[in-house]
């Protein structure tokens, strides 16, 4: 491996306050209880800020602020409401630097990632969306698809301000407004998108930012304010969120977790398909819904395949996230370490063979060396279960059908890869997976033109492209 020089990011560009409010009708407030949470940076367990904790007062406040807000921006004309939306998106691009360097400290990925993945779908989300906004009607959902009102929409630690952007977007564009939650690790891009509502000067009352942990997320889901709940996160959750919202009238869309198979078959090129495993697990610390988890490899290949993974897994570097270098970071808190160790600890309990490069691991801070195991049997709970951290189970499979029967055995239905030169086999297979989306030769590839969802235990509902409007519209 080559000797880099370190090429850290300055973080000087971010001004983080020692202490924020919630946003709500487009001010600063104070919360009405005490409650006040630290969010730290993984990679050193530096305190970076402190955050309010919203109580259902404040949740209240924030859907009332929402309500106001709505009969002004849904009468809007679309492109008017586009307007804003570019608006945003510019200010993102102009921004980008920051907030990379802000998601990057407070999550704990790599700034490489937020700079060159993260920030620029943001950007792209919005662009996208505002492209709708006065075309709604050609959309395929009537002649005049009309909003559903206040949304709740509640994200996840793993891609904080791009969850803000799947969501927000698509709802603005449609005419609702919103109250959003970020989750308890990673809330600051979300406040630092309040401040670009402000600078985009959107009126009062259609995005608000209330700050918590899950009693804040039930507080707003259950509110009957909310006419719509967008979730991502665990299916555990969400399964939660589904049981109280059955029998309103609330719409509900939910994107849950996946344990997706990456399939590589002999004939692949195997150099690009070790590249397309590594981006399929080892990106954002395999923090990602739908990563590669499982990685099911025909047996002829199976040794050379795992010999050049091996070898590319010594490659990667593990450290400073903004360091422009590291290919993997922080491990985003001590919870989902200890569930990591956990996990791996029962693979090799149950008889699997656990491999790591030698991989150096920094004194502070929450990680975990990209780490693989062979001799993984279906049965086993890392085959099952959701690891959401930088794992990867190896299965192989002799034919094409044993590929598709273990690529389905799973409870979720998120994503698949498929690596084959035979334009015919992709399309076989794809029509085999129960998977929302099915990557052929590549992984992890996002466009906000793409439909993105699950079957099964994934959830329910699509985000992304024309399909994401029909979440946000009374169809
Ligand atoms: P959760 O599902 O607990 O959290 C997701 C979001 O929901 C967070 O904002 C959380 O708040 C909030 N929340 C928690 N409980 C409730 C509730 N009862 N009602 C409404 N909102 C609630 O995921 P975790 O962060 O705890 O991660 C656990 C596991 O979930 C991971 O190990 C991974 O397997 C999976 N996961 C899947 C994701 C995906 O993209 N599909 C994303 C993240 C996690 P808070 O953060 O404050 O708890």
């Amino acid at each position: 491996m080559f000797e880099y020089a370190p090429a850290p990011e300055s973080r000087d560009i971010v001004d983080i306050r020692p202490s924020y409010g919630l946003f709500i009708n487009g001010e600063w407030v104070e919360p009405q209880g005490e409650d006040r949470h630290k969010t730290v940076n993984p990679a050193t367990e530096e305190v970076l800020a402190e955050v309010a904790w919203a109580g259902e007062a404040d949740v209240d406040r924030a859907v009332q602020a929402a309500a106001k807000a709505f009969p002004v921006w849904s009468a809007m004309p679309g492109a008017e409401r586009a307007k804003y939306l570019f608006r945003i998106a510019r200010l993102i691009q102009e921004r980008s630097r920051e907030l990379a360097v802000l998601e990057t400290l407070d999550n704990g990925k790599p700034i490489r990632e937020s700079r060159d993945v993260d920030l620029p779908l943001v950007a792209a989300h919005f662009f996208y969306y505002a492209g709708w906004a006065d075309k709604l009607s050609y959309a395929g959902f009537g002649q005049d698809p009309r909003p559903l009102g206040v949304a709740g929409q509640v994200i996840p630690w793993n891609f904080p301000l791009l969850m803000l952007a799947w969501k927000i977007a698509p709802a603005l564009a449609c005419g609702n407004t919103v109250v959003l939650k970020p989750a308890e690790t990673t809330p600051l891009t979300a406040l630092a998108f309040a401040d670009i509502c402000r600078q985009a000067d959107l009126p009062p009352g259609v995005v608000n930012i209330v700050t918590g942990a899950g009693e804040t997320g039930a507080a707003l889901v259950n509110h009957p304010g909310v006419d719509k709940v967008a979730f991502t996160g665990s299916t555990e959750v969400g399964r939660l969120i589904a049981r109280g919202l059955a029998g309103t009238r609330k719409k509900l869309t939910l994107e849950l977790g996946g344990k997706a198979a990456n399939i590589v078959f002999e004939d692949a090129p195997l150099d690009q398909a070790v590249e397309g495993i590594v981006n399929g697990i080892f990106f954002n610390q395999g923090h990602v819904c739908c990563a590669g988890s499982r990685l099911l490899v025909q047996e002829s290949v199976a040794a050379d395949l795992l010999e050049a993974l091996k070898r590319r897994l010594g490659t990667l570097r593990l450290g400073d996230p903004l360091d422009k270098n590291t290919d993997i970071g922080a491990i985003n808190s001590a919870e989902q370490l200890a569930k990591i160790r956990e996990l791996s600890e029962a693979g090799e309990a149950e008889g699997a063979e656990r491999w790591s490069p030698a991989c150096p691991i920094p004194d502070r801070g929450y990680w975990f060396p990209p780490t693989l195991f062979t001799g993984v049997a279906q049965s086993h709970r890392i085959a099952r279960e959701e690891i959401f951290g930088p794992v990867l189970s190896v299965l192989t499979f002799r034919t094409p059908a044993e590929a598709v029967e273990k690529a389905n055995n799973t409870p979720y239905g998120l994503s698949a890869g498929v690596w084959t030169e035979k334009g015919s086999l992709m399309l076989w297979m794809a029509s085999r997976l129960r998977a929302g989306v099915v990557w052929s030769n590549t992984f992890n590839r996002f466009d906000p033109t793409s439909p993105f969802g699950g079957y099964k235990e994934s959830g329910y509902g699509r985000e992304g492209g024309r399909h994401g409007l029909e979440a946000y519209l009374a169809v």
